[in-house]
């Protein structure tokens, strides 16, 4: 039985064509600044994103977490939606790296509102200096929901009136972007700094990127080296993450369509509940009857591999990815109803 591997797009394996972009690189030593491959990919990506510089670096915690040293100071505090990647998924690097704590906003899937950003900002000195608003497209957490472009304009005007800097954790931005039909320059240039990953839906084996002003990413340099981020030949990992957006990025409406077609079949089952409304990119979040961790080993013994989601106690998330196919999305839907019925 073929395993059919939805936890998370992170999974995809390096297409032969990426992996021949890798192994014909040029590279050279990144820290002595003479990767020309790393160069051309953070020209690439500064220009996709409307922002002036890059910078690669190996995760998207690290461009995330480079962005907060950027931004704040010892004490400071960063508005963000209460399930995001940098309150929930960065080993509590906020805290634990700069000494920053989060002033959590609760969102619908993830989007929260200028009012919300105005009343959390703090002017008294009892309490923390509010430095930072931080806003994730898509939402993880929130199902892969994209931020409506105006929405996203209006919380980043909230929070230039109070003197907030603005970050985008923008993991999956290019999801956002296929799928609203917008350039992702749309988003990011609207921020101070954002970050982009290569390994998530573009199917690139690693990296990210952080991209802003040439003086915040000059900053961002240094930042890097002390995170022990600086990478030597790093153009082998930069030549993976140029050929995924040269050939990955349109091609994510392709996951868009099989999460629909999932969601659409999975409304079908039987004691499973989704909204396929709800379904804006590559991920289905969906309600079993049985707990979450028994609907996974359930799933998993029929060769389908799901996540459990924080988002409630009976959600799982399916991901579709690079490595999925039509054909994988029909089979998982006749396992579903094997899996139940059986
Ligand atoms: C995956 C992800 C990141 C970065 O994760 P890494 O595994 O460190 O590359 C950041 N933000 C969001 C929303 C993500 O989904």
């Amino acid at each position: 039985m073929k395993t059919i591997d939805l936890r998370s797009d992170t999974v995809t394996k390096p297409t032969p064509a990426m992996r021949r972009a890798i192994a014909e690189a040029d590279v050279g030593d990144d820290i002595y600044g003479e990767d020309p491959t790393a160069r051309r990919l953070e020209e690439r990506v500064a220009e996709l994103l409307g922002l002036e510089a890059a910078l690669f670096v190996p995760t998207g915690t690290q461009a995330n977490q480079i962005a907060m040293g950027l931004h704040c100071r010892l004490g400071d505090e960063v508005l963000a939606e209460g399930g995001s990647h940098i309150i929930h998924y960065e080993s509590g690097a906020l805290a634990g790296l700069w000494g920053v704590q989060p002033a959590p906003l609760e969102g619908e899937r993830g989007v929260f509102s200028p009012e919300q950003v105005t009343a959390a900002v703090r002017t008294d000195f009892i309490g923390p200096r509010s430095r930072l608003v931080s806003l994730e497209n898509t939402h993880n957490r929130g199902g892969g929901k994209v931020w409506p472009l105006e929405r996203f304009r209006a919380v980043v005007e909230a929070g230039r009136a109070a003197g907030l800097a603005v970050h985008l954790d923008g993991a999956r931005l290019f999801n956002a972007a296929v799928a609203a039909g917008v350039p992702a320059s749309a988003w990011a240039s609207l921020t101070d700094t954002t970050a982009v990953c290569f390994s998530k839906g573009l199917g690139a084996p690693a990296g990210s990127a952080i991209v802003g002003s040439r003086a915040l990413i000059a900053e961002a340099r240094r930042l890097r080296k002390r995170l022990g981020g600086a990478m030597r030949q790093v153009g082998v990992l930069a030549a993976g993450a140029l050929y995924a957006l040269e050939h990955h990025v349109e091609r994510l409406a392709e996951d868009h369509a099989l999460a629909r077609r999932l969601a659409a079949g999975l409304a079908e089952v039987p004691g499973v509940t989704v909204d396929p409304r709800q379904v804006e990119t590559n991920m289905v979040v969906a309600e079993f009857a049985a707990p979450q961790a028994e609907s996974v080993a359930r799933l998993a013994a029929q060769g389908v591999l799901v996540g459990a989601t924080g988002s409630s106690p009976r959600a799982v998330r399916l991901v579709t990815h690079l490595d999925v196919s039509a054909a994988d999305i029909d089979e998982v839907l006749r396992r579903v109803r094997q899996g139940l019925a059986g």
